[in-house]
């Protein structure tokens, strides 16, 4: 198991540390490189994104990253900013699909904003197109134009999805889905875009291959209703980059715990970028304060999706949820009546769960 390891910026060093350390306590046969990549790079090298770090997470099976960013970096220019080391990443990689869970722990369930009725238990998994759709599509831009006899500004993007495109992340969502509980609701506005009515057609041919999957499909505004109204109708969710952009955050926020949810970015061979959705927090950086269990659920994902180790994420999973259950809260779940630690001793104690 080759592994890249990029800590970033910010808390990202803090909580990489964490991860790294349950990961070499599970005894798998890994080898691990650490690279620069963000705010970090530009410092040493100029680039977000050096050479160096391109070579290794090329050569990678898989990449962990913490976060990137951070205030000190604004200023730059457009290229030199922390961020374009993690677009440039996600593309020269070709992650196409985005596999984001919202998870809410029994523990945890009043941090959320909804009754904790609605969200307790709630275990749902979001697969997002990353590479197509409106935010790629050209033409695009801002042109000045001839508009009904008089000339103005006239902004323009274009949503397009080849076929196979739309076949590949199906495939990923369906494979989840075979993983889980079986269950997968295609996301569409069919009703009014032709892309998506693509999608659809689409979405039902590939299901002819997983007759062990139940495929449902929804409309994107009721989704966005329904995922606030009955969250744990769903199992898994496939939609295009546009709408899994807003759906995946709205399902984050469902669970209140930014600190807790991992993220996986695939190609089309297993390959993964796993890192936490949350940022680079400068707000709490060296303080050890940080939350490091979305980043060690990352972990978890990594050895699910790209190495196959089923076991061994589960032994994670569970060691966190065990280490909820004895009380362990870092500052931002903390709640009366818990055990308020921080960083390290939050890695400790996912380290005895173990
Ligand atoms: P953020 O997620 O870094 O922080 C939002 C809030 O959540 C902050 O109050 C922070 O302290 C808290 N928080 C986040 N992660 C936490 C954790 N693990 N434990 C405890 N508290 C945590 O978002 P932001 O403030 O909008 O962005 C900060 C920087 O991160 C910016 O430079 C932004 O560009 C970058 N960013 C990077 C990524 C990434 O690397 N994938 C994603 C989002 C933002």
């Amino acid at each position: 198991m080759k592994i890249c390891v990029l800590p970033g910026d910010g808390i990202g060093p803090e909580i990489i540390a964490e991860a790294v350390r349950v990961l070499r306590a599970l005894d798998l046969d890994c080898d691990l490189t650490e690279a620069l990549l963000g705010g970090c790079a530009v410092d040493v090298t100029g680039d977000p994104y050096p050479e160096e770090t391109q070579r290794l997470a090329q050569d990678a099976d898989a990449v962990l990253l913490g976060a990137v960013g951070g205030p000190q970096w604004d200023g730059l220019p457009r290229d030199q900013r922390p961020e374009r080391g993690l677009l440039g990443i996600r593309k020269q990689l070709g992650l196409f699909a985005n596999l984001r869970p919202a998870i809410v722990y029994p523990e945890l369930a009043d941090a959320s904003t909804l009754k904790s009725e609605v969200v307790a238990g709630l275990d749902l998994l979001i697969v997002r197109e990353l590479t197509g759709d409106i935010y790629f599509g050209q033409p695009r831009g801002i042109e000045t134009r001839e508009v009904d006899g008089h000339r103005e500004r006239f902004g323009f993007n274009t949503m397009h999805y080849s076929e196979s495109e739309i076949r590949r992340i199906l495939r990923v969502a369906f494979e989840a889905a075979r993983r889980r509980r079986g269950k997968l609701c295609s996301v569409d506005k069919m009703n009014v875009l032709e892309t998506t009515q693509l999608w659809r057609d689409v979405a039902n041919e590939t299901a002819v291959d997983y007759p062990d999957v139940e495929l449902s499909h929804m409309l994107v505004d009721n989704a966005a209703m329904q995922l606030v109204r009955n969250p744990r109708q769903f199992d898994v969710i496939v939609t295009g980059n546009m709408f899994g952009d807003i759906l995946s955050d709205e399902a984050a926020q469902l669970t209140g715990s930014i600190g807790m949810l991992p993220s996986a970015s695939l190609d089309a061979d297993g390959k993964g970028l796993y890192e936490p959705c949350h940022g680079s927090a400068p707000d709490i950086a060296g303080l050890g304060v940080a939350n490091p269990l979305a980043t060690i659920l990352s972990v978890a994902m990594m050895l699910r999706y790209t190495f196959a180790r089923e076991g061994a994420a589960l032994r994670i999973e569970n060691a966190v949820e065990k280490v909820l259950a004895q009380g362990y809260r870092t500052a931002d779940i903390c709640q009366p009546g818990t055990r308020k630690v921080g960083t390290r001793a939050m890695g400790d104690a996912v380290l005895a769960a173990l």
